[in-house]
């Protein structure tokens, strides 16, 4: 009661296409995890890959939701 939102579940709020991991290539971002930049090896702008954002978005088309 009154814990805090674990930050897995507080990412799901704001990036939900967390919940798959990264299909590019270089990135390949674990589930729950921001995309990372190649050289970087930092957040990239936006938390995630735009390839990230539309492999999820038609996941949901495709897939009934859980
Ligand atoms: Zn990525």
């Amino acid at each position: 009661m009154g814990a805090p939102m674990p930050d897995h579940l507080r990412a799901r709020r704001t990036h939900p296409e967390w919940a798959i991991p990264c299909p590019v290539q270089h990135c390949r971002a674990k589930p729950g995890l921001p995309c990372l930049g190649r050289t970087t090896h930092r957040p990239v702008a936006g938390g995630s890959h735009p390839t990230r954002l539309d492999t999820w978005l038609v996941q949901q088309h495709t897939q009934p939701a859980a």
